[in-house]
């Protein structure tokens, strides 16, 4: 028998929020979110923009999308896509509702931190050969020592043909690496500070050892390695100058944890957003408001380009689409609403210093939704409105979906941004929304199979809400 609630403990219940693992209200979550991380970690395998937008795009037609016509009104139901450069998507399901009432529109990105090529990027030296790298986004360079990497990218010849480049992730294939010191010499290296400790010069990719035989040849295993690249892809040293090739880790996703409870890949920022809202928008079926799903490209280098955020790409298609129905893209998205869903920083234990842990996320706790980003005095942030807090609380809510509220970490440590800001910047209620990650930008983030699958529930509900804004 319990005993009877003191009426502290009943003032409690009523008065004060208090969070705990998800799974402990409802028992079939976790193998609801095994399953569901399957999916997640065949999506994984694709590492860049260019190859996640591929894969989607099949994904896409094999479920009845069809390519979006500019012009055309389609009928409540309807699926599009429309594909920027083959770097960035944007995907739709036309609700019941007239478009004039708004979008329902969910935003990640599909770029994450790596080692991309330069121009000129091979030489020999000390009869090794190399490819000379420039990192992309916010890593830590000594993270990308001494682990297996694999090569992916596209070589455009002056001809107009495309090659595809892809070594290192099937089994049988070599892998590359950046090599590290051995700590037996390594007195002076390690009184250096941690971005120092290997600097952006020092990331070149290792990639053979073997010369080409011939006396009369000065850089015998550059030729060598560059005779293998002929041989494969039919390329020369020239054709680097039109590449766009990087290095990513090679390791497989994998189940981390004896529980199996977590996901330990790279590049789940953002690709787990990318997948909980593109299986949410798969499965919208006669929503209520038109739904918008949008993989955005260079978000880890600040949304420049024109596959970026930054660009009109986003606009001109709601222009676009909304024309066909009389409507201008202004007054269409002044009605919307949208998910900015990009992954935040879960409190680690070991670092434990740097987060307030009463405004911060927790693995395994829900999709964490963030008022606002940004660093110092809440610079470059979006802030969302304390109505759009409610708007989306409500949906959340009203759909039983746990979920937490946090920011990055502390107030002056640091901070960090996302495309909430360069998507309300058309006018437009944005809330940020993601999943908690452990050891963000590094070669291997983990995620909770719970949070992930959560977040997709989360944009799910948000999609199929007949809830009106105002
Ligand atoms: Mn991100
Ligand atoms: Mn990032």
């Amino acid at each position: 028998m319990s005993e009877e609630k003191t009426a502290g403990q009943i003032l409690e219940e009523k008065l004060l929020s208090k969070s705990r693992h998800p799974s402990m209200s409802d028992p079939s979550l976790e193998g609801e979110a095994n399953g569901f991380c399957e999916g997640y970690k065949a999506f994984l395998r694709w590492k860049t923009e260019r190859e996640a937008v591929e894969g989607t795009v099949s994904m896409l037609r094999e479920r009845g999308y069809s390519e979006f016509a500019p012009g055309t009104a389609y009928p409540p139901g309807s699926k599009i896509y429309m594909e920027n450069r083959g770097k960035a998507l944007i995907m739709a399901t036309v609700g019941k509702r007239p478009v004039a009432d708004g979008l329902r529109i969910g935003v990640s990105h599909i770029d994450s931190p790596r080692l991309d090529f330069k121009p000129n990027p091979l030489f020999e030296d000390s009869e090794m050969a190399y490819f000379k790298t420039h990192y992309y986004g916010g890593i830590k360079k000594y993270q990308w020592t001494a682990i297996p990497l694999s090569l992916h990218g596209v070589v455009a010849l002056a001809d107009g043909e495309r090659i595809r480049v892809r070594i290192g992730e099937e089994e049988g294939d070599p892998v590359f690496c950046v090599t590290d010191l051995l700590p037996h010499l390594a007195q002076n290296q390690m009184k250096k500070t941690a971005s120092e400790v290997v600097e952006g010069e020092q990331l070149n990719i290792l990639i053979g050892c073997a010369p080409y035989r011939d006396e009369k040849v000065s850089a015998k295993v550059k030729l060598n390695v560059m005779r293998l690249l002929n041989d494969r892809y039919g390329i020369s040293e020239r054709d680097f100058l039109s590449a766009e090739l990087c290095a990513v880790p090679a390791f497989r996703p994998a189940d981390v944890g004896l529980d199996g409870s977590m996901v330990g890949a790279y590049g789940q920022d953002d690709s787990v957003c990318a997948y909980a809202s593109l299986m949410a928008e798969i499965e919208a079926r006669d929503p209520e408001f038109t739904t918008v799903t949008v993989f955005a490209d260079k978000e880890e280098t600040g949304s420049d380009g024109n596959t970026g955020m930054r660009s009109l790409f986003f606009r001109d298609f709601v222009e676009d689409f909304a024309s066909a129905y009389g409507l201008q893209a202004r007054h269409v998205l002044k009605k919307s609403v949208c998910l900015s869903c990009d992954v935040n920083a879960a409190v680690d234990p070991a670092f434990g210093d740097v987060f307030e842990r009463g405004n911060c996320s927790f693995l395994g706790r829900g999709p964490v939704v963030s008022k606002y980003t940004g660093s110092r005095g809440k610079y470059s942030t979006n802030d969302a409105s304390a109505e759009t807090m409610g708007f989306i609380r409500g949906i959340l809510d009203g759909a039983g979906i746990p979920w937490q509220a946090g920011e990055l970490g502390k107030v002056d440590i640091g901070g960090g941004g996302t495309i909430a800001s360069e998507i309300s910047v058309h006018n437009l209620d944005t809330v940020d929304i993601g999943v908690p990650v452990l050891s963000m930008h590094s070669p291997m983030e983990i995620t909770s199979k719970t949070d992930v699958y959560l977040l997709y529930r989360a944009v799910s509900a948000f999609y199929s809400s007949a809830a009106e804004k105002d």
